[in-house]
């Protein structure tokens, strides 16, 4: 794994990012913002699994009036995501908001000026997002994403600059694309030339599967390579989980923990239990329970195996683990085996030893 670029450190809220700080996972509201007490809720949900920073569309002056009230009601920094109309961005600067995120390309450049006159003036953050679904000179069949990347990565240097003759540095920087390679040329292009924090991720990605896996490829390169202080996976989902999602990569990589770890068999022939339906009823129940063991440092580990072929290793190297036999299993704790179960037992008792963890 690459050393992870030195990053400038910000702070959003009482949260720092960047200069070495864990990579930070984040979502967005699906709520609509002017509903305070729907996009309160959802806030709530997501806190209980880890979300460490929320940002909020504010797509009108009703939901900016509102960012004071659902600040006051939740614990993590509050980010205010405007487009277009820079009276949106002042009023939530002016309610309370704990950074905002802007994509200068759509706003007027004195207006963007106000702007960022504002959030210094208030001592927040700004994040720049460059998307190349807003850079009509990027929809050229004939560009290739090296070419497109580069786009990105100019047009982030030219807001970035007109920051910088503010003396305002306080910047967050995400270059998206929905295309994979352009999302991980571009943030090496720029890592090569400024050193502000990066928020990373592929956006619109897609549903979970297709969106997983390209969220997956994108941020995990990245990351391998050193780049990225906060993340969002994007889904046409829940956001809930767009967080466990950022989770699991994080800990695929070895940055993070989530609380959790399933270690479980493909199944073939030879497995004689439902085991995806076991698979799929644990990880339900288990990530519900994500509050309350996703403070470790180190997961918890739980296998469940198929058959003898690998059952009974992998059981054993797990802190909890099952391995099948005929019509039962072995439940194995910290290496050793405990007891025989039938499959209906086995999501009970395997719940029952993690909490006993
Ligand atoms: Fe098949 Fe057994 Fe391997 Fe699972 S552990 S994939 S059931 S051989």
């Amino acid at each position: 794994m690459y050393t992870r670029l030195k990053t400038k450190k910000i702070f959003i809220g009482n949260l720092s990012i960047g200069g070495g700080a864990p990579v930070i996972v984040q979502t967005m509201t699906k709520t609509d913002t002017a509903d305070v007490r729907a996009t309160v809720n959802q806030i709530k949900r997501l806190e209980r699994i880890g979300c460490e920073i929320i940002r909020v569309a504010v797509p009108d002056m009703t939901a900016a009036k509102k960012l004071s009230l659902i600040k006051k009601n939740i614990k993590i920094p509050l980010v205010a995501d405007i487009h277009y109309d820079y009276k949106l961005a002042l009023e939530s600067i002016k309610q309370g908001a704990d950074k905002i995120r802007i994509n200068p390309g759509n706003m007027p450049k004195e207006k963007t000026r106000e702007v960022i006159k504002a959030a210094k003036g208030a001592g927040i953050p700004i994040r720049i997002g460059v998307n190349v679904g807003s850079l009509r000179s990027a929809h050229s069949p004939e560009l290739d994403s090296y070419k497109k990347a580069g786009m990105i990565v100019s047009t982030a240097l030219e807001h970035i600059k007109m920051m910088e003759d503010m003396d305002f540095t306080d910047i967050v920087v995400s270059l998206k694309s929905s295309d994979v390679l352009t999302t991980i040329k571009s943030y090496e292009m720029f890592a090569e030339k400024r050193n502000y924090p990066l928020h990373i991720g592929i956006t619109e990605s897609g549903p979970p599967g297709i969106g997983t896996i390209k969220s997956t490829v994108g941020i995990g390169v990245l990351l391998y390579r050193g780049l990225g202080d906060t993340l969002r996976v994007s889904l046409t989902s829940e956001p809930e989980k767009e967080v466990v999602e950022g989770y699991l990569i994080l800990q695929s990589l070895g940055l993070r923990s989530r609380g959790f770890d399933i270690i479980s068999c493909p199944t073939c022939g030879r497995c004689g239990v439902d085991l995806i339906k076991i698979v799929e009823e644990f990880e339900r129940k288990i990530t519900h329970r994500l509050s309350h063991i996703s403070h470790r440092s180190q997961p918890i580990r739980v296998a469940i195996m198929g058959c003898i072929v690998n059952g009974p290793g992998e059981a054993k190297d797990a802190d909890i683990g099952i391995a099948a036999g005929k019509n039962e299993g072995l439940l194995f704790k910290k290496g050793k085996p405990i007891k025989k179960i039938k499959p209906a037992e086995w999501v009970k008792a395997l719940m029952k030893e993690v909490a006993s963890l």
